[in-house]
């Protein structure tokens, strides 16, 4: 089966490189010729545990190549997978000018008879509007159905999302695509993952419903973690108790500074403002939304608070600033918000992650970015844990501590034991403990 993924981003390369994993001829289509040129060399555009191996494998098997080239692609193609970027418009609905630019696209290249598969997270009805959007542009003789296929995978994780998914999404009108897109992914059947195979519409509603579910229950843990604060109670032995539950499950149950990323916070927003345009308001969702921007908010607080009340002239010391560990991307990390707010009360910032320092440079100029953990903590007047990658769950606390100015450690994802931290001589706090 040959296929072409358009949008070469987080999850267009991870689903090219998966898909061809599994047996497909796949070609990656950008119009980031930048991005194309990086992968025709071997060099990943961001950082993804695994995928360089992933790409470089299928690509010398063959089964992988990468085209700037949007209509040698749709020609070559009988399948055509669009997984463009749908970010945030100002008002919470999602901006679909990538989709539809690349349908439009894909459309005049059709030739014969084409599936056009949405892996972009769009809202419900986007299928049926693609279907029009085709139509229009498809020259006489062309012929397509529209398939609805939302992706679920992690970054940082990617790889083995997609290779071993939960389950696989789809939303289509008849048996035949079905068969296709069932032949296309015949590699899961063999370690038995789920299908649940549905409309189009409703393969949209599973993707917000999901995501909206998972931001819930960080939004929940969150302002438990914020009422122990004001109880005296140990949010991670209630977190823990809750999640031995089999109905609550443990994951997503991490209290920190909220959640950020490319998805939960937009797939929030986009998900409220499909309900509100069809007269059903989600008020849950909505609270989702207020409590985590108002989480952001605390961390600033708390950071104040932990250096004396006024963070003028003070340099704060900040570890991680991806929205979670093991990727680069900074879109709506928590970190940022974060350190936009110390820098608005005059505070100096100096910062540290393993991936993403590039990713902030351009947002986030005024900062001083350093070469490890200790440089950041060294002449700061307190240390603060934004993101949780592994190389700071082990550092050595006792250099730290003669490093800062002051032996303040505010720690957002309670990676270290407040117990341990105060006998070491740390003002230490962290979320909901
Ligand atoms: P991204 O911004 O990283 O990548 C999008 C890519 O599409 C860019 O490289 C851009 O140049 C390219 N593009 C845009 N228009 C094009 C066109 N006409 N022709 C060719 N290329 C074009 O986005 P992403 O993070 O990969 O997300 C893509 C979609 O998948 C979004 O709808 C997102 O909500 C959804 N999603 C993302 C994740 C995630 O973890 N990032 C997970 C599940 C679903």
């Amino acid at each position: 089966m040959k296929i072409c993924v358009v949008g070469t981003g987080y999850v267009g390369l991870v689903t090219g490189a998966g898909l061809a994993e599994f047996g497909m001829e796949v070609v990656c289509v950008d119009k980031d010729q930048r991005k194309i040129s990086l992968l025709q060399r071997g060099i990943m555009p961001f950082y993804e545990p695994g995928l360089d191996d992933l790409v470089e494998k299928n690509c010398r098997d063959g089964r992988l190549r990468f085209s700037t080239d949007l209509p040698e692609g749709v020609r070559w193609a009988e399948v055509i997978f669009v997984a463009v970027g749908t970010p945030p418009n100002s008002d919470g609905s999602p901006d679909l000018s990538q989709v539809e630019g690349a349908l439009r696209e894909i459309a005049r290249s059709m030739d014969g008879k084409k599936i056009v598969v949405l892996k972009s997270t769009v809202p419900v009805g986007t299928a049926r509007w693609a279907e029009g959007v085709l139509r229009e542009e498809a020259p006489a003789g062309a012929t397509f159905e529209v398939v609805s296929n939302p992706e679920f995978l992690r970054e940082g994780a990617a790889v083995e999302d997609f290779l071993r998914p939960d389950r696989v999404v789809i939303g289509a009108r008849s048996q035949e695509a079905i068969e296709v897109m069932k032949e296309i992914y015949s590699a899961l059947y063999l370690i038995e993952t789920p299908f649940v195979i549905t409309t189009p519409e409703t393969a949209e509603l599973i993707k917000y419903a999901s995501n909206a579910f998972l931001a819930t229950k960080i939004s929940f843990i969150n302002e438990m973690a914020n009422l122990c604060e004001a109880l005296g109670v140990d949010v991670h032995h209630v977190a823990k108790a809750m999640g031995l539950d089999g109905r609550i499950g443990r994951k997503f149950l991490h209290p920190g500074p909220g959640f950020g990323g490319s998805c939960f916070p937009k797939d929030t927003k986009a998900l409220v403002h499909m309900a509100q345009r069809h007269g059903c308001p989600l008020e849950i969702v909505e609270a989702v939304v207020r409590v985590n921007e108002r989480q952001r908010a605390r961390m600033v607080d708390k950071i104040r608070r932990m250096v004396g009340g006024d963070l003028k002239g003070r340099t704060i010391g900040v570890l991680g600033l991806s929205f979670k560990p093991n990727t680069d991307d900074i879109r709506e990390a928590p970190a940022i918000e974060i350190i936009k707010g110390l820098l608005r009360e005059g505070a100096k910032v100096k910062a540290y992650d393993p991936a993403a320092m590039e990713n902030a440079k351009r947002v986030l100029p005024q900062v001083t970015y350093c070469s490890g953990p200790y440089e950041v903590a060294s002449g700061s007047d307190a240390l603060v844990i934004v993101t949780e990658w592994n190389q700071f769950r082990r550092l050595d606390l006792e250099r730290i501590k003669g490093l800062l100015k002051e032996p303040v450690f505010i720690d957002l994802r309670n990676i270290y034991e407040p117990d341990h931290m105060a006998r070491l001589g740390f003002r230490y706090c962290g979320v909901g403990r």
